[in-house]
């Protein structure tokens, strides 16, 4: 499959393209992106082994060619090292999202870039797909598996990541042999449009992928269709839970990423400059709208003394448009997002807790209808509160303090949510006893947003997930696709040409 979505891509770099229209066909040099016919004298015929024909004549290259391919590398080297993969789709992407999510421009390319990285791990498909093998299960029988696909798989996806969260979704799906029907939230399309745009340029035939957009019409009509044998779904718990239920009933295969709240835990003897550095970033970074965002600080013993300097880096962080020179964070998503926020801020200060930094009336230049909040510290804060318990998905950081290591461990235990978390220290115990004990699926141990890597799987435990196998990695290819096993057996007696007398 990946070779046939790239060999639409590379079919004007065949050589029979690049042949010349004489009756014996030349093979052109490729310089500094111009096809050019060699000025050689020294030419080899090309055969065909089927039939030794010469089809062709390949130059050897005159010293001036090679010199000139060599500088046009050289020249090239610089700036292609400096460029990731696919980057001016990326920046185009990225630009639309920040025009449709408000994230900054950096935090849309992260968007971009993370999803990428899926995909190129989804290029690997051809291992990752390999069933099993068993020979002589008995006598002449041998047992063996096949990876297939399932058939059209549907994916649900949030407003958070427009393309990094889609890209989970259709390229795992596709290369394991699905067809894909997406349906991005509708708040932000467009980057859905785009890499669809992107796919179809790149040869993938018609029908494999479909978007439609919608709303809980659009879901429950995922949620029911009888060919739709898989669903993926990105975002709240209310509307995972209901997927889950609608979908599972409906015989599908149903995977649900949802809320979190996730605590870092911050030790005494830990790196302090860079713990106050990474918590900062990790609770306001993208308006807290990222279902890793570290929202919920708990200072342990003799670290409690650190609030006063967390509170003066998080008044430095600037907020403005994403598209901004210098902005640390944009808007919420909607006024009622911002208007939820700042209830459940409210809900603190009536509920006895202290607001240590209050973004609620930022006002930005030139911006003054946006949704914005500003970083948002909220200290005395207990398990009890209403904004404890809620996933605020905003620039908000709660804040909790405990004696001991063990007190931090039952808190993070005792919320429902099990999707990240992190603890900072410098003692090796310390950090694996936390790892070991927490019950959450991604542990970061003084790093503060440790989503896995493509080659291991989005994971999450308790109320942050339902279904049985993660997004992407081998998790990822396992829910979308079956086995099917084989127990074959061919009798040696049967064998056409063997003699009872050589056996
Ligand atoms: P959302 O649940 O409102 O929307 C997600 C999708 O579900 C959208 O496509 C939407 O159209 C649909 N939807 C919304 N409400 C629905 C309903 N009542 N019935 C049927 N369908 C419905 O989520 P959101 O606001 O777009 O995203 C934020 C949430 O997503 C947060 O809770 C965040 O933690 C979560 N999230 C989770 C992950 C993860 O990997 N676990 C990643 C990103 C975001």
């Amino acid at each position: 499959r990946i070779l046939q979505v790239s060999s639409k891509v590379n079919s004007s770099w065949h050589p029979a393209s690049s042949f010349s229209s004489s009756s014996v066909p030349t093979v052109k040099l490729f310089i500094d992106g111009k096809f050019i016919e060699s000025k050689s004298d020294k030419w080899m015929d090309i055969h065909n082994p089927a039939t030794n024909e010469v089809i062709g004549r390949v130059p050897q290259a005159t010293k001036a060619e090679m010199d000139a391919a060599v500088s046009s590398c050289k020249r090239a080297f610089p700036a292609w090292a400096d460029t990731s993969i696919l980057s001016r789709q990326q920046k185009e992407i990225a630009r639309l999202i920040t025009l449709e999510q408000g994230k900054t421009l950096a935090d849309a390319e992260g968007d971009v870039f993370r999803g990428l990285q899926v995909v190129e791990h989804a290029c690997s498909v051809t291992s990752l797909m390999l069933g099993e093998t068993m020979p002589s299960i008995t006598k002449d029988m041998d047992l063996y598996s096949y990876r297939l696909p399932l058939g059209v798989c549907a994916g649900i996806a949030p407003f958070n990541f427009p393309a990094m969260i889609p890209l989970w979704m259709f390229p795992m799906a596709m290369v394991c042999g699905n067809t894909f029907l997406m349906k991005p939230s509708e708040r932000v399309p467009g980057a859905t449009i785009l890499l669809a745009k992107l796919l179809q340029d790149s040869g993938a035939p018609d029908g494999t992928l479909n978007v439609i957009h919608g709303q809980h019409e659009a879901v429950n009509f995922i949620c029911e269709h009888p060919d739709i044998k898989a669903i993926s779904f990105v975002g709240s718990n209310q509307a995972g839970e209901y997927i889950f239920e609608r979908g599972s009933r409906h015989g599908k295969r149903v995977q649900a990423n949802m809320g979190a709240k996730n605590h870092g835990v911050v030790m005494p003897d830990a790196n302090k400059e860079n713990t106050l550095n990474q918590l900062v970033g990790a609770a306001f970074g993208a308006a807290g709208q990222r279902r890793m965002a570290l929202s919920t600080a708990i200072l342990v013993g003799e670290a409690k003394k650190w609030l006063p300097e967390l509170v003066e880096r998080a008044k430095k962080l600037r907020v403005n448009a994403g598209d901004q020179p210098g902005a640390d964070l944009g808007p919420l998503i909607t006024p009622q997002a911002k208007e939820r926020v700042c209830n459940l801020i409210d809900s603190g200060t009536k509920e006895g807790a202290s607001i240590l930094l209050d973004g609620r009336d930022i006002k930005v230049k030139g911006y003054e209808n946006g949704n914005f909040v500003g970083p948002t510290i909220i200290s005395n804060v207990k398990p009890n509160m209403t904004c404890y318990k809620e996933e605020i998905f905003g620039p908000v950081l709660v804040v909790l303090e405990t004696d001991t290591l063990d007190e931090a461990i039952k808190i993070v235990n005792d919320n429902p949510y099990g999707n990240g978390t992190a603890i900072f220290t410098t003692n090796g115990a310390t950090a694996r006893k936390y790892s070991h004990l927490v019950d959450v699926g991604q542990v970061g141990v003084n790093v503060p947003i440790p989503v896995p890597l493509p080659m291991f799987s989005f994971t999450g435990s308790r109320a942050s997930f339902r279904g049985d196998t993660n997004f992407y990695g081998k998790q990822g290819i396992q829910f979308y696709t079956q086995l099917k096993t084989v127990t074959s057996q061919w009798k040696e007696e049967d064998a056409s040409l063997s003699s009872p007398a050589v056996v």
